[in-house]
């Protein structure tokens, strides 16, 4: 396969149209066969349920070139699952997870050209979506959706090396108690834009969100999950049924278990336990980990014994061997790894 010349290494993370995607329409009931499309416009009413009450979930996930040159996609069977899950808090028809597979694998294959090659830092992005197309004024479900997934190429996440990031509590809720936040809903994102910028205008790179409820313990940040390591070696990753379930921050608590032997915690994190911690990172499909060197609440700073400068031992070597599984240099969990066929 012949691929597009594109400077890889310096692509941001934007959105370049591929030449095909994916549709599929659900109406009278049912989703209908779907198909590849060129067309990456949407025509619809000005009145359809997304565009008025944003009934919309999404997922997000990367196909990308291994070591032996396959074409893979990390775990896609749990994007097809949680996209479902995500569909039914929003009374939107579930797209059925083995169509899912089947769409998303077609993408791909269609848009190999854009795959970026081994080594490169760089991945073929994938935006699976559904939203409300019909008309919807008084406030209930839309009656018609359409199911679509895009392929775009992105750039590597850190580009000249991982440098640690600082955080601020924030002021804002993330998402509330028995509320959206463990769904993937643009909803969620509409209303962390405010905080992200004001955080931005402060001089903090992102934000981390306490429990509503209570401003007690540790949730998450607008988009990735945190992990923490305690000074005797545990990896700690906060539990809550308002945090979103990362599928990096799973697969990362998997391989620190299983592949490294390491002692792993899920439980509820309060906030004033934060300062004990020795490493802080932040997980989620784009960066795999981003370091955490400093945490600021309210003019109190937190700074891990990791620094300013790079990520801390225990988060370096679970970067590697996550990064290891996927790019197939290690070997990993059977069934972590689809090849695009
Ligand atoms: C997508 C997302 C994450 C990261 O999940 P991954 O499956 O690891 O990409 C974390 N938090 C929120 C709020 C998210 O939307």
């Amino acid at each position: 396969m012949e691929k597009k010349n594109i400077n890889w290494s310096e692509l941001g993370f934007g959105y370049m149209p591929t030449e095909k995607r994916y549709v599929s329409n659900y109406k009278n009931g049912a989703w209908d066969e779907g198909g590849l499309t060129d067309d990456a416009t949407i025509t619809m009413s000005e009145c359809a349920g997304v565009l008025q009450y944003a009934q919309t979930v999404f997922e997000g996930l990367k196909a990308y070139t291994t070591e032996d040159g396959r074409t893979v996609m990390f775990r896609p069977d749990l994007n097809a699952s949680r996209l479902a899950d995500s569909a039914r808090r929003l009374e939107i028809p579930a797209f059925p997870e083995d169509r899912f597979m089947q769409a998303v694998n077609d993408v791909v294959k269609a848009n190999l050209a854009y795959v970026p090659p081994y080594g490169s830092g760089a991945t073929l992005y994938i935006r699976p979506f559904i939203f409300g197309s019909s008309s919807v004024i008084g406030v209930k479900p839309a009656e018609e959706y359409q199911f679509r997934i895009f392929a775009t190429p992105v750039g590597p996440y850190f580009k000249g090396g991982a440098k640690p990031i600082t955080i601020k509590v924030s002021d804002f809720d993330r998402a509330a108690p028995h509320g959206t936040g463990h769904i993937k809903a643009g909803l969620n994102y509409a209303m962390s834009l405010h905080a992200i910028v004001t955080a931005h205008e402060e001089g903090y790179d992102e934000n981390m969100y306490l429990d509503a409820g209570t401003r007690t313990y540790v949730e998450e940040t607008g988009g990735a999950n945190f992990l923490f390591v305690t000074k005797d070696g545990t990896v700690v990753t906060p539990k809550s049924d308002s945090i979103l379930p990362s599928i990096t921050r799973r697969s990362l608590m998997t391989v620190a278990e299983e592949v490294l032997g390491m002692k792993v915690e899920h439980r509820q994190v309060r906030f004033d336990e934060v300062k004990d911690f020795a490493e802080c990172g932040l997980c989620g499909t784009a960066a795999v980990i981003s370091p955490v060197g400093k945490i600021v609440d309210h003019g109190k700073e937190i700074c891990f014994p990791s620094g300013m400068e790079k990520m801390g031992p225990v988060i370096q070597k679970l970067y590697d061997t996550l990064t290891g599984i996927q790019m197939g240099r290690i070997e990993g969990p059977k069934g972590w790894l689809y090849e695009v066929k």
